[in-house]
């Protein structure tokens, strides 16, 4: 069951119906979202449904759940969610593109690859400093001097960044400076990572197990979700099938299915399903169609030296046709890109023709 709080409700107007579920010997989980405040009941369904919650103040409604996830759900929160991230957002009405380096690498690559994605339309940078990898042997990530480098980067350049996240004991360094933390695929049933980044306040980009049922990857959001921590972006990145000419096989199904029983926001991965450049707009086509919020893209300057993904990144070249083709989809779709929309200045909140170039 849920208890979907006005957005005038007080804590003093939470704590009340907190008691009063507790007394009855059931437990609570509150979600403080950015407009309004979910409390998920979790216990004896019979007994809540004897308490007269919809009369507390600035109690909205009370929604009783059949799926098994509550807080996440399009039931506790009817319109899709937005995900502020730094002066940006990802959500509903724009397309959001992340970019930048699968891993940061060195202080020249870096800035280069951030560079290129902002002038490709990105609003928020991507960079992995804490990778993981398959092999023991394959390059593991610069690490927190890593983070150093795209904290830099990110400031210099005026946009936010997302960087992944590998074990929990991280993330408290990671949320220092990171404006988003990424949950990565291999990681997406490590509840413990799930709870502390759910803790850490940030913004979490979840990515989905390789494996992973829709469902198990909206149980690991609402993991995130139960720390109180409503700001959540899941990401389809591709499953493993039996096909071997792609990296993964991309399941654009997923995005739609996702979008119609969770109010998060949900984007695309093109790189890491795909696994090869020629895929990657291709891809981004077929996800911005089937209406994805954002997609997040590996961009290199040099990738035939790149340490990790060499292959699926886009390189120079690639770049007017990313944007235009960003744009061109996004518009087709009644959307507008996100760093468009932000290209007058957030502050401002301006709109522009520009392409994020002032940021
Ligand atoms: C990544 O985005 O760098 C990454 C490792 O992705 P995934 O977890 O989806 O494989
Ligand atoms: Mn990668």
């Amino acid at each position: 069951m849920v208890v979907v709080m006005r957005s005038t409700a007080t804590d003093g107007d939470i704590e009340r119906v907190v008691a009063t579920v507790e007394k009855s010997g059931g437990e609570c989980f509150v979600s403080r979202g950015q407009h309004q405040t979910i409390i998920g009941l979790v216990g004896d369904l019979a007994r809540f449904a004897e308490l007269p919650l919809h009369a507390f103040p600035n109690v909205e409604d009370v929604i009783r759940v059949s799926r098994p996830f509550k807080l996440v759900s399009r039931d506790a929160q009817p319109r899709p969610s937005a995900v502020p991230v730094g002066a940006h957002h990802i959500g509903r009405e724009t397309v959001t593109l992340i970019a930048g380096p699968c891993a940061v690498e060195t202080p020249e690559q870096t800035p280069e690859a951030c560079e290129m994605s902002r002038d490709a339309g990105a609003s928020i940078l991507r960079g992995g400093a804490y990778k993981p990898r398959t092999s023991p042997y394959a390059f593991q990530g610069l690490g927190q001097d890593g983070l150093e480098i795209l904290g830099e980067v990110s400031r210099d350049l005026g946009l936010p960044f997302v960087t992944e996240v590998v074990t929990p004991a991280d993330v408290e360094t990671v949320a220092r400076s990171a404006d988003m933390l990424q949950v990565g695929a291999r990681n997406m049933q490590n509840f413990q990572l799930l709870k502390e980044v759910g803790l850490s306040g940030r913004p979490v980009l979840l990515k989905r197990g390789l494996t992973a049922t829709i469902e198990e990857w909206i149980m690991a959001a609402e993991y995130i979700a139960q720390t109180g921590n409503l700001k959540v972006v899941l990401c389809e990145r591709g499953v493993r099938t039996f096909e071997q000419m792609t990296r993964f096989t991309l399941d654009v199904s997923a995005v739609a299915v996702a979008q119609s029983i969770t109010h998060l926001p949900v984007i695309v991965d093109p790189s890491h399903s795909g696994g090869r450049r020629e895929l990657v707009l291709p891809l981004i086509r077929s996800a911005i169609g089937v209406g994805a919020d954002g997609v997040i893209v590996d961009v290199h300057p040099d990738p035939e030296n790149a340490l990790v993904d060499g292959p699926q990144a886009l390189i120079h070249e690639d770049l007017p046709e990313l944007r235009e083709t960003m744009q061109r989809f996004s518009a087709a779709m009644g959307r507008s890109l996100e760093s468009e929309l932000h290209a007058g200045g957030a502050a401002a909140g301006g709109r522009s023709q520009g392409w994020g170039q002032s940021a």
